[in-house]
C-alpha cells in the first residue's frame, strides 16, 4: 500500500467553496442505494475559478451536473478518494450529483449500513463521504432536506434530521417522508433511519413554553426498556436549561437505538443514534453502571445541541473543543443528579487508568492533536477525558460564575459558527478580563504534569510555605516543554482536623488577598505558572497538614512529602471528600509498590497493619456515604499502579492486588459479612444514590469474601446470586463466584447463559466476564468463546466485551508465553478486513508494548511487525501499528 498521508493543523485553509443548501434524495433497497444530491454552491471569493474538491470513497458515480447540465468527462477528474471539477462556475451555481451505494455490504458501519434489518449512518468523523460526493468537513455548514424512499412493509419508519415535513405512499408498495433542517450543519451531523422501529413517546415543555416531543425507538420489544432513557433525557433538558440557561431549539427530538454501532452514541441533529447498550434497561437486565452511563450519555449527546451542534469545530483537530466541553458538562450533571464526590472519583480513576498511560506512550499527543493520519484514531481519553479536565480548569480559576459568564459570551459570538479551541479560550478570558496568560499549552502540550510540593512551617513568623516544582515529559515530537499553569486548590487542616482560616498568601514578593466577602477561606486555589514557585501563607497558628489539589484541580501526577501518618490524618479528616478518598489511595499506592518490589525479591509478603486498621475504620463509619466508603476500600487498578513502574509487571503487580485483596478480607471478615447483611435491601429495584450506595457496598463487600474461596463464603455468594432480584446483585455475585476457578464458577456461568441468551446485552457481560478472567491459561476459553453461537465479530459491542476485555486482563493477555499477543495479532487481522475502526481500537493494546520486560517486548513488536506486513492493512490500524512500532 502507499504509505498513507499525515494531515497537519497547520495546514488548515479554508474551503474554496461555501454550500447553502443540501438537497438530499435516498431510494433504499435490497440490492443497491441510489443517492441523489443537489447542492447550490457559492464559490468562497466570487469571481475566482478555482478547483472544486470534493471527498468520496465507495461510491459509484451515476451522473453529474452543474446547473442543470451533464458534465463532460474532461470537465471533471475521478480518483480512489476524491471528485474534482476543475473550473467550476465563478459564481453561484448548482451541483446535482447521483451516485450509487450498497449499505447491505457495509460492514465498517461508516456511511450509510444495515444493523439488525434497518438502515442507518454513521457520518462523524469522515463518514459522509461513503454517502455521496462532498465537502465533508466540519467548516462547510449548509441547510439540509432529506427525502427517503423505501419498502412501506419492510421500512415503515422514515427518520432524518429536523421536521417532518410532508410524507406519503408511492407506487410498487413504497412510501416516502421528506424532511427539512431549518439549522446549518456540517455534514457530520446528517442522519437517516429506516426501519421497523416503535417508539416510547414523550413530550418536555422548555421554559419559554416551547412544547417538544421526545421518541426513542427500538425494535417493539424493546420499548419498555427505554424509560430510563427517557427519565434521563428529561432530566438533561431540564438541567440545561437550569445550569447553562440553554434551551432545545426545535419541536422534535428522536433517539433510535442500534445494536451494531462503533461508539457509544451520535450527537446528529435532532436524530441520535445511540448504541443500544447505552439506552435498554430494566432492572433484571441492565446494572447500576449501565444506568449511569445511559443517564451520562443521553445527558452528553442532548447537550451536544449547543456543545457541538450550534457552535461546531472548525477542523477535526478542535475536536475537543466539543468533546472536552461536553464531557464536562455530563460530568457535572451526572454529578449534579447524584454523588459528585463519587462521580469525581470514578472520573479522576478513569483518567489515571486510561488516560495517563496513553499521555506517557507512543500515541500520547495533545489534547488538540498536531496531526493524524485518520480521524477516527483521535477519539481518545485524552482529547475527551483530559479535554474535560481542560474545561473544568477553566471553572475552578474563574469560579462558578465566571464560568457561566465565559460560556454566555461563548455562544453569544459562535451560535451558527464553526470555530477553534482559541475562540472558546478567548471568551473565557473575555467573560472575565481574566489574566489566562499560558493556559492554552493545555491544548497544544501533550504529557501528564509531574507536580513536586514540599512544605515548612516557620513557627515564629507564623507562615507556612509551600514549593512547587513542575516538569511536563517528553513525547512523541515534542522533546522539550514550557512551564504550564496549573491551578493547584488547597486547605490547609490543623491539630483537630479542621479547616484553618485562609486570608493571606505571598506569592512573588506580592501579597494577594483571598479571602471572600472579607471572610477567610477554607479553600484556595493558587496559580502554579513557574517551573518552581513558592507561595507563603501567613497567620498560620500551628504547622498545618496541607491538603493539596483539592477535588483534583488539575490533571497532574502529584507528588509531596507527606508522611504516611499525615495521610491517614487526611483520610480521617479532610473536609475535602475528594481529598480524603485520595489520601487512601496514596497510601495503597505507596504499599503495593513497595509490595511489588517484595514480590520481584521473591521476599514473603506482609501487610502492613495500620493500612488494615485505616480500611477498617473506613469500613466501619457510619457517618460516610456508603458509595463513598465502597470506593474508598476499593484498591487502586493494576494499569495505575503498573504505570508507575519503570518496567511494569503485570504478574507482580497481579499478586500483589489479590495478595491485599485476600489479606482484607481474611482480617476483615467479621466486618465485610456485617456489612453485607446490613446493606441487603429488600425493596424493588430503584435507581437513586441512597440505593444504589447500598448495593455498590454489599456487592464490595462481597467480592472480598468470595475471594477467601472458603465453601460458606461460595455458599453465601451462591444465595446471593440466586436471590437477586436486579442485575447489579445478580451479576455481582457471578463476578465474585467467578474469580475461583472449579465446577461451581462453571456450573453458575452454564447457569447465567441459559437464563440470559435471549438477551444480547446481557450475554456480552457474560462474554466480557469470562475474557478478563485472570485464571491461568485464559486464551484457550476466549478462543472457544469465539466460536461460540452468540458471538459475532462483525458486532462491535461483541469485540469490545469478549476481545476487548481480554486485553484488559493483565495477565492472560501479557501471558510470558506470548500466547495473548499472538491471539490478538490473528484477530486484529480478521477484524480490519470487517471493520477498521474495531480493528483499530484493538491494535491498541499493543501500544504501550515497551514498557515491558524484554521477553514480553520482543514477542510483542513481532506481533506488530506481523501486522504490519499483511496485505491491505487500513490506515486505522497503519496508523497505531506504526506509531507504536516507531
Ligand atoms: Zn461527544
Amino acid at each position: 500500500m502507499d504509505t498513507p498521508k499525515e494531515i497537519l493543523l497547520k495546514d488548515y485553509k479554508k474551503p474554496d467553496y461555501l454550500f447553502d443548501t443540501v438537497d438530499l434524495r435516498f431510494q433504499l433497497d435490497e440490492d443497491k442505494t441510489i443517492v441523489s444530491s443537489k447542492i447550490a454552491v457559492l464559490p468562497r471569493i466570487e469571481g475566482v475559478s478555482c478547483p472544486l474538491v470534493l471527498h468520496g470513497h465507495d461510491l459509484k458515480l451515476l451522473s453529474i451536473k452543474v446547473d442543470g447540465k451533464d458534465l463532460k468527462k474532461e470537465e471533471f477528474q475521478l480518483d480512489m478518494r476524491q471528485l474534482t471539477l476543475a473550473s467550476p462556475p465563478t459564481s453561484a451555481f448548482t451541483l446535482e450529483i447521483v451516485t450509487e451505494i450498497y449499505p447491505q455490504n457495509n460492514t465498517s458501519l461508516e456511511g450509510l449500513y444495515k444493523s439488525s434489518g434497518n438502515f442507518c449512518t454513521q457520518c462523524e468523523a469522515e463518514g459522509f463521504r461513503k454517502i455521496t460526493f462532498y465537502q465533508d468537513r466540519p467548516d462547510v455548514m449548509a441547510k439540509y432536506s432529506c427525502r427517503i424512499e423505501a419498502d412501506k412493509t419492510l421500512y415503515p419508519v422514515l427518520l432524518s434530521n429536523g421536521n417532518l415535513i410532508e410524507h406519503g405512499g408511492l407506487e410498487d408498495g413504497k412510501h416516502y417522508a421528506l424532511w427539512v433542517d431549518p439549522f446549518k450543519k456540517p455534514s457530520y451531523l446528517f442522519a437517516l433511519v429506516a426501519g421497523q422501529l416503535e417508539s416510547r413517546d414523550d413530550t418536555f415543555v422548555t421554559r419559554s413554553g416551547r412544547k417538544v416531543s421526545l421518541r426513542i425507538w427500538t425494535p417493539s420489544h424493546d420499548v419498555p426498556k427505554t424509560a430510563h432513557a427517557m427519565y434521563s433525557l428529561k432530566s438533561a433538558m431540564k438541567w440545561d436549561e437550569e445550569v447553562f440557561g440553554l434551551e432545545y431549539d426545535l419541536d422534535l427530538f428522536n433517539i433510535v437505538a442500534v445494536p451494531d454501532f462503533n461508539m457509544g452514541a451520535m450527537e446528529n441533529k435532532s436524530l441520535n443514534l445511540f448504541n443500544s447498550k447505552l439506552v435498554l434497561a430494566s432492572p433484571e437486565t441492565a446494572t447500576d453502571a449501565d444506568y449511569a452511563a445511559i443517564l451520562g450519555v443521553i445527558g452528553h449527546e442532548y447537550f451536544h445541541n449547543w456543545t457541538g451542534n450550534r457552535v461546531t469545530c472548525r477542523d477535526w483537530f478542535q475536536l475537543s473543543l466539543k468533546e472536552g466541553l461536553t464531557v464536562f458538562r455530563d460530568q457535572e450533571f451526572s454529578s449534579d443528579m447524584g454523588s459528585r464526590t463519587v462521580k469525581r472519583i470514578a472520573d479522576v480513576s478513569r483518567l489515571r487508568n486510561y488516560q495517563f498511560p496513553q499521555d506517557a506512550g507512543p500515541m500520547a499527543h495533545p489534547v488538540r492533536p498536531h496531526s493524524y493520519i485518520k480521524m477516527d484514531n483521535f477519539y481518545t481519553v485524552t482529547v475527551y477525558e483530559k479535554g474535560a479536565e481542560v474545561v473544568r480548569m477553566y471553572k475552578t480559576l474563574l469560579g462558578s460564575s465566571g464560568f457561566r459568564k465565559g460560556m454566555d459570551l461563548y455562544f453569544k459570538r459562535h451560535d451558527g459558527q464553526a470555530v477553534t479551541c482559541e475562540d472558546f479560550f478567548a471568551a473565557m478570558r473575555d467573560a472575565n478580563d481574566a489574566d489566562l496568560s499560558n493556559f492554552l499549552l493545555w491544548y497544544s502540550q501533550a504529557g501528564t504534569p509531574y507536580v513536586k510540593v514540599t512544605s515548612s512551617y516557620d513557627p515564629d513568623a507564623h507562615t507556612y510555605t509551600l514549593r512547587f516544582s513542575q516538569e511536563v515529559p517528553p513525547t512523541p515530537g515534542q522533546p522539550v516543554k514550557e512551564p504550564m499553569f496549573i491551578p493547584v486548590a488547597i486547605g490547609l487542616l490543623d491539630s483537630s482536623g479542621k479547616d484553618m482560616p485562609l486570608t493571606t498568601v505571598y506569592n512573588d514578593g506580592m501579597m494577594q488577598t483571598i479571602t471572600s466577602n472579607n471572610q477567610p477561606v477554607s479553600t484556595t486555589v493558587l496559580q502554579v505558572k513557574k517551573k518552581e514557585e513558592e507561595f507563603v501563607f501567613s497567620d498560620i497558628p500551628e504547622r498545618p497538614i496541607p491538603s493539596v489539589l483539592r477535588g483534583y484541580s488539575a490533571p497532574v501526577r502529584l507528588d509531596s512529602d507527606l508522611t504516611d501518618s499525615d495521610l491517614l490524618f487526611l483520610l480521617a479528616h479532610d473536609s475535602d471528600e475528594f481529598n480524603r478518598w485520595e489520601a487512601g489511595q496514596v497510601l495503597a499506592r505507596k504499599l503495593m509498590l513497595s509490595l511489588v518490589a517484595d514480590f520481584q525479591q521473591k521476599e514473603t509478603l506482609v501487610l502492613n497493619p495500620k493500612f488494615v486498621d485505616g480500611i477498617r475504620s473506613i469500613l466501619c463509619n457510619s457517618t460516610l456515604d456508603k458509595e463513598f466508603i465502597a470506593k474508598a476500600i476499593t484498591l487502586p487498578g493494576e494499569g495505575e499502579i503498573m504505570d508507575m513502574m519503570a518496567v511494569a509487571d503485570p504478574d507482580a503487580v497481579h499478586a500483589v492486588r489479590s495478595f491485599i485483596k485476600k489479606q482484607l478480607a481474611l482480617q476483615l471478615k467479621k466486618e465485610f459479612l456485617a456489612t453485607l447483611i446490613d446493606n441487603r435491601n429488600s425493596g424493588p429495584y430503584v435507581f437513586n444514590h441512597h440505593d444504589m450506595a447500598l448495593r455498590a457496598l454489599k456487592n464490595t463487600s462481597l467480592a472480598y469474601l468470595a475471594s477467601l474461596d472458603e465453601p460458606e463464603l461460595t455458599e453465601l455468594a451462591l444465595h446471593e446470586y440466586k436471590s437477586a432480584t436486579n442485575m447489579t446483585e445478580q451479576f455481582a455475585a457471578l463476578t465474585a463466584i467467578a474469580q475461583n476457578p472449579g465446577q461451581v464458577r462453571d456450573d453458575v456461568l452454564s447457569d447465567f447463559y441459559s437464563r440470559w441468551q435471549h438477551d444480547f446485552l446481557v450475554v456480552n457481560k457474560w462474554f466480557a466476564l469470562q475474557a478478563m478472567s485472570d485464571i491461568p491459561g485464559n486464551v484457550v476459553n476466549v478462543q472457544k468463546l469465539l466460536n461460540h453461537p452468540a458471538f459475532d465479530l462483525r458486532n462491535p459491542n461483541k469485540v469490545y466485551s469478549l476481545i476487548g476485555g481480554f486485553c484488559g486482563s493483565p495477565v492472560n493477555f501479557h501471558a510470558k508465553d506470548g500466547s495473548g499477543y499472538k491471539f490478538l495479532g490473528e484477530i486484529v487481522l480478521q477484524l480490519d478486513k470487517l471493520n477498521p475502526q474495531v480493528a483499530s481500537r484493538m491494535v491498541s493494546a499493543f501500544s504501550r508494548w515497551r514498557r515491558y520486560d524484554e521477553t514480553r517486548q520482543t514477542l510483542a513488536k513481532a506481533q506488530l511487525e506481523m501486522i504490519m506486513s499483511a496485505n491491505g492493512l487500513s490506515e486505522n490500524v497503519y496508523e497505531i501499528a506504526s506509531k507504536s512500532l516507531a
